[in-house]
This record gives C-alpha cells, structure tokens and sequence, in this order.
C-alpha cells in the first residue's frame, strides 16, 4: 500500500515549530502552567503537524484575568476607534488567507479552495461586516408616562464583560469569527477555546490580529481539551457569557454548568436538516444542491442537508443525478488542486460514520453509492467514499440522528403537506431547503418550516448579515447579523427626573 505523503508548505513550516506555545495570554504566547500537549494531526496522513499546549484551569484563570483587565480600556474606546481595529483585522486576514487557508485544509482536511473561498473568506467578511457595526449601535429613548411628573428616558447597549466562545473542529476559523468579531465588536473582550483537533487557525488569526493592532487582552486564547480547558471557562465566575458551538450533548452539559452562575449562553448546536425536492423544481439544480448540501466540507456541517425528501415522480431521477455525480467526487489531500473532498476528521469519526452506514443497511435501507473506506494511498488517512441511501424510512437511525459524515438518506413523499410534516418531525430545527418553481409554495413551505433558516432553491448559504442558528434542540441565539450583536450586550434603561 502507498500511503499519501504531503510536504508541509514553508509559509506555515515556522508557525508550526512553534505551535506548542499556543496559549495566548494579553498579547503573550506561552506554554500550559502544567506543561502538558496534545497532538494535533492532518486527517488525510495521519502525520504528526504540530504539538499544542494542554491547557487548564490555571490557564483559564489568567486568561480571563488578562480580559478583565483589558475590557476597562476597550469598552471605553470610541466606536470608531473600535471599529478600525476590527477592519484591520479583517484586512489582516485577507492579507494572511493563503497562509490561513493552507493552515486550516492541514488541520481539518477540507480542500484548499473551500479553505480559501468560504472559510478565510467568509472570516475576513465577517470582521469587516461587525467593525462597520460599532459606530451603528445605539439606543431609543422612550415615550414614558410616569405616574408622577415628567422623565426622559433611554436606553443603552452596553458589554457584557469578558466572553467565553468555545468553539468545534468543522469550520475553525469562521466559527470563532462569527463569535469574536460581534463580541469585540460591542465592546466584550474574549477567551476562546478552540477544538483540540483544529487549534492553529485561531491561533494564527490571533497573531495576526494582534499585530494588526488589536490591544492585548482583548482577545485571549486557551487550546485543550474540552473536559479540561473548556469546563474551566464555563465554570469561571469572572465569564460572562458563553457563546458555544458544537454537539448538543455538550451543549446540554454547558447549560446544567452555567445552572449556578446564570452565565448568559448562545448554543449552536447539531442538525438533521430537511432539503425538500418538489415535482416542479428545477431537477438538475435541486441535484447539485442535494450534493452541495451533504458533501461540502465532507458532511461536517451542522446544517447539512442530511435529509433529503423528494417527490415520488421525480424520485428516480433525482437520485440518479446525485449518484452520477456522487460516484465521480476525487477524494484526497486537501492540498491537491484536483481534490473535491477530503478526509473525515479524526479515526473516531470516521468510525462513529461507518457505523451509521452500517445501521443503514441493517435498517433495510438501499446503499445506492460508497460507504467504504477508499484504498489504495489514501488508506492512512480518515477518508470515507460520498455515500447515498435510498428507501430510508423516518424512524431509522440515518434518519434521525445526525452523522456529521458524508452520508445522504433519501426519502419519498407524496405531497407538500406530508413532506412538511415529515420534515419537522425532528428533534432538531437547524436549517432546511425547499427546490421549487411554484412561488406561492417556495413561501408557503418556508413559513411552515420549523428551521432557523430556510433556503428556497440554494443551500449552505452564510453571510455575515444573515442570523444563524437553531429551533429546538439545535440551540439558542443566532450568530451572525444584528442579532448576534445585539446578544452580547445588555440593555439599560436610564430615568432622568425633568421636574
Ligand atoms: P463538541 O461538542 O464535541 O466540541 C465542541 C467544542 O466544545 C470543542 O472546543 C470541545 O473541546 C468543547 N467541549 C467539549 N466538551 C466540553 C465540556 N465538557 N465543557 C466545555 N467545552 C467542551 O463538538 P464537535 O465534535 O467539536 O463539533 C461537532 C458538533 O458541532 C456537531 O454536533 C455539529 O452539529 C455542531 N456544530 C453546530 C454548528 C451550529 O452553528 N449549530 C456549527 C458547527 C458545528
């Protein structure tokens, strides 16, 4: 067997070597106070990138101290000076994606140009889209009627204090630019806790935001385990806030945590999300986005189109399509230029994923493509084949949870009312797709959606004005758009006696 060996690119050779001093206090890298690493590896190889620091309590505790302190200065800096800062970091990141993007597709697997034209890019978006935000955020005064004399009253918005974002492995960079960006941008200062399996990317994004001007403190970062560096955020008294992505189950355990302190939380959390393929969609687009939907970024999506619904009449040649296409996807070293998708994340994934696949079969459900690992050079790293099951029915396993893998349940439905039934008949509510020609029922179905978004005749969509986020058990709060900048600050009300 041959296995797929990849040069690390000389741009990112000395950020690397210097990884294992990933803890960013003030504007000060340093190693774990218990000295401790985790190995951080590319997904396709299984080759050693980097050892990150293994941090702790002791490390959360002086990384929030180092945010306390500098949240007196940066709430008091004018909303415009706040804003520039923000903007050069957003400039900072375009100047850096290709270093960023290279950095990302080692650590998570995806391909170069999904690293480059969506997460980089998207980042740096999302920067600019909150530095334009500080100098907008203001209050109301209010039409009172006290009981007794006259008062002007108003309101301001103001910071919360430091926020804890912890954050997952599948979009790393974007994630906690959807959390850092509206967070600094109200005037909070933050320590962020990225995945212990895809650190470096917010590291470098630290760096670079530190050398772009962004005062020290304002921005803290502590790698390591979830059980170790994330529950010391979640149970620190001086957190505000915890801003969270990742499972629900973790989810859960931060909601039981923060019980005590009453920490104010926003939790995006995991999908199962519907793409609904009506008789009057466009066939051939409806197919692409099925394929868009499952496929991008190897499944990890939280709002992956996992469930796909089509219409019995075009059953046959809906999946056609998709599994002509799906047949015909080059996996490989996100590095390569001709690789449409990589590797799963970690040996632990790819193994969770298989047993859903194998579930499927078990279950009774037609394995119309993949779900095999391929051989061959790319058999040392954590690949798994596009996979697509037909006749799944709700109740099965492929239907219900969510796999976070590259693996398509189709299901028939025989009109709109059963399809939008079906759909919301999951614990999640995340986002979900509706293809149609027919308007009155593009607006019809995405009202009765129970989805944080819906997109008609499109899928994955993501801007930085648009909120994101989840009904039921895929979270609360929204990040991005105004709504998610609103979410990290508080209101205050402001009596002033006129008599
Ligand atoms: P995860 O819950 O295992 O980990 C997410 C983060 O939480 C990591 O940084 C991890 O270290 C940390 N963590 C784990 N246990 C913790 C604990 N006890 N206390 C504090 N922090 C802890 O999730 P994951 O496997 O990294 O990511 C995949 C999940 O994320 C999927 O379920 C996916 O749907 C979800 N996700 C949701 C969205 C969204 O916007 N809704 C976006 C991306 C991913």
């Amino acid at each position: 067997m041959t296995m797929m060996s990849v040069e690390v690119p000389p741009e990112v050779r000395p950020f690397l070597d210097d990884a294992s001093a990933s803890i960013v206090i003030g504007a000060t890298k340093t190693a774990a106070a218990e000295g401790g690493e985790i190995p951080t590896t590319d997904p396709a190889t299984g080759t050693l990138l980097a050892n990150i620091a293994a941090g702790g309590k002791a490390d959360v505790d002086r990384a929030v101290d180092a945010a306390r302190k500098a949240f007196a200065q940066w709430r008091r800096l004018s909303p415009a000076a706040r804003g520039r800062v923000l903007l050069d970091v957003a400039d900072a990141i375009d100047e850096h994606a290709e270093e960023l993007a290279i950095l990302e597709t080692l650590d998570n697997g995806k391909p170069l140009t999904e690293s480059t034209y969506l997460d980089v890019s998207l980042s740096a978006q999302i920067w600019r889209y909150f530095g334009g935000w500080t100098t907008k955020l203001g209050g109301q005064t209010l039409p009172v009627s006290p009981a007794v004399g006259e008062a002007l009253v108003y309101t301001q918005r103001e910071p919360l204090g430091v926020v804890g974002a912890i954050v997952p492995w599948n979009f790393p960079l974007m994630i906690a630019s959807w959390k850092l960006a509206p967070a600094l941008a109200a005037g909070n200062t933050a320590v962020l806790k990225p995945s212990e399996f895809t650190s470096l990317s917010a590291l470098r994004l630290t760096e670079v935001a530190l050398e772009a001007g962004l005062p020290a403190g304002v921005l803290n970062v502590v790698t390591g385990l979830g059980s170790d560096a994330g529950q010391a955020l979640i149970d620190h008294p001086g957190v505000a806030k915890i801003s969270f992505t990742g499972s629900t189950e973790t989810g859960r355990r931060i909601v039981t945590a923060s019980a005590g302190s009453l920490k104010k939380l926003t939790l995006e959390l995991g999908g199962k999300s519907a793409n609904i393929v009506f008789p009057d969609a466009d066939i051939e687009a409806a197919a692409q986005g099925a394929l868009n939907g499952i496929f991008l970024n190897q499944g990890q999506v939280c709002c992956a189109g996992s469930r796909l619904f089509v219409h019995r009449d075009i059953h046959d040649e809906v999946v056609a399509a998709i599994q002509a296409e799906a047949e015909t996807i080059r996996l490989g070293h996100g590095l390569d230029e001709e690789t449409q998708m990589g590797p799963l994340i970690s040996a632990r994934q790819l193994e969770r994923v298989e047993g859903f696949v194998g579930a499927g079969i078990r279950d009774g459900a037609a394995l119309v493509c993949g779900g095999r690992q391929p051989a061959g050079a790319l058999a040392g790293g954590h690949f798994l084949e596009p996979t697509v099951f037909t006749d799944v029915r709700d109740e099965m396993s492929i239907a219900t949870d969510e796999i976070f893998g590259p693996v398509l349940s189709v299901l028939k439905f025989d009109d709109e009312h059963e399809a939008v039934r079906r759909a919301n008949a999951s614990a999640y509510g995340l986002a979900a797709g509706v293809w149609t020609n027919d308007l009155k029922r593009a607006h019809r179905v995405a009202r009765e959606l129970e989805a944080g978004t819906v997109w008609v005749n499109m899928y994955n969509m993501i801007d930085p004005a648009a909120p994101f986020g989840g009904y039921k058990s895929s979270g609360y709060g929204r990040d991005l758009g105004e709504e998610s900048l609103l979410g990290y600050t508080q209101t205050k009300s402001v009596w002033i006696g006129l008599d």
